[in-house]
């Protein structure tokens, strides 16, 4: 059998072109070698949500662009974290094996207390022994990250092994499937693109939509005037046409140079480029928004499956810890 992996995405709604390039198409290729796990991880949007009246409408249109972009049902498990309630049962027992200064130390946690300060909850300290739950309930040998969340991984490591020296060996300790997750600045061309921060384009937007967002972008500041000479190394637009229009980036790249193109055109290029090379994404998200059935029925099967994993190792678990 392929090795395992696991990768769990907070449910933001629809995604944007920022989680396609970086992360979607990675899940979708991740398909042809592993076994893939893939969790709306509903219970770790509870750490920074009050309200969750939007939560299921959120999970909805998240799988949806996952399934439009080629995310498999039938070769992936896909499913949401609260579904499989095990990965609670098992984060409660690693948090008795977990010393606190640990998470204390984790830099996330830190910057979660800078960004909540009235929302500090015992959640937001407990996140990475929830997220360990999430990959180990599993048994994923890998997960895919980038150099930056290597951190995060270690610490799942690090608890997965306590187990092992603790109770025998349970858990294979999760490997980091390194994987370049090419960071997409946002409209602004200063912050990494969020929906947060309004800075995104949506996959799932109309082709004008799409035009209208591409025009807002912020380019090459020193720019002023039409006829001066740019540097597109440093401009946004440029940087997506890697992406969306690379046969004539040199060209562009060119013209931008000697001013004989203007940043209106070269939008307008962009726009036209990822409408078209986000067409046939749209035509079956558009046809799978009719079918909410199957949606659901993905989410339930993918459950489904998941949690026959899940009981086994939490039997395992049990009968190692001494309580069966
Ligand atoms: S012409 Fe294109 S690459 Fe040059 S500054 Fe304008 S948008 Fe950027």
């Amino acid at each position: 059998m392929n090795k395992r992996v696991f990768s769990g995405a907070r449910p933001t709604g629809r995604q944007h072109i920022g989680n396609y390039l970086g992360a979607i198409q990675n899940y979708v290729n991740l398909q042809d070698e592993y076994q893939c796990l893939y969790c709306a991880v509903d219970i770790h949007a509870l750490t920074s949500m009050t309200d969750t009246s939007e939560l299921q409408d959120n999970i909805r249109e998240m799988v949806l662009d996952w399934l439009a972009a080629g995310m498999d049902p039938e070769r992936s498990i896909i499913f949401v974290q609260s579904h499989v309630p095990e990965v609670m049962e098992l984060h409660t027992l690693l948090s008795m094996i977990t010393p606190l200064g640990w998470l204390m130390r984790v830099p996330t946690f830190k910057e979660k207390v800078k960004m909540q300060p009235d929302n500090i909850n015992y959640g937001l300290v407990g996140y990475p022994v929830l997220m360990t739950a999430d990959i180990i309930l599993y048994k994923a040998e890998a997960v895919p990250v980038g150099e930056d969340q290597l951190p995060h991984l270690e610490i799942a490591r690090e608890i997965a092994r306590r187990f092992n020296n603790l109770f025998g060996n349970t858990f294979p300790e999760p490997q980091a499937k390194l994987t370049s997750f090419p960071l997409i600045l946002g409209l602004d061309g200063k912050e990494k693109m969020s929906k947060q921060l309004g800075n995104d384009i949506e996959l799932a937007a109309t082709p004008e939509e799409t035009l209208k967002r591409v025009m807002t972008a912020v380019t090459d500041p020193a720019r002023r005037y039409r006829t001066d000479p740019g540097h597109p190394e440093i401009c946004n637009i440029y940087k997506l046409d890697e992406f969306f229009n690379p046969s004539q980036r040199d060209e562009i790249a060119d013209q931008c140079r000697k001013a004989d193109i203007g940043c209106v055109e070269h939008k307008e290029t962009l726009a036209e480029k990822m409408n078209e090379s986000l067409r046939p994404f749209r035509e079956r998200r558009a046809e799978l928004a009719t079918k909410p059935q199957y949606i659901k029925d993905v989410l339930a099967d993918g459950a489904q499956r998941a949690q026959v994993i899940a009981r086994e190792t939490i039997r395992e678990v049990k009968q190692n810890m001494g309580l069966i």
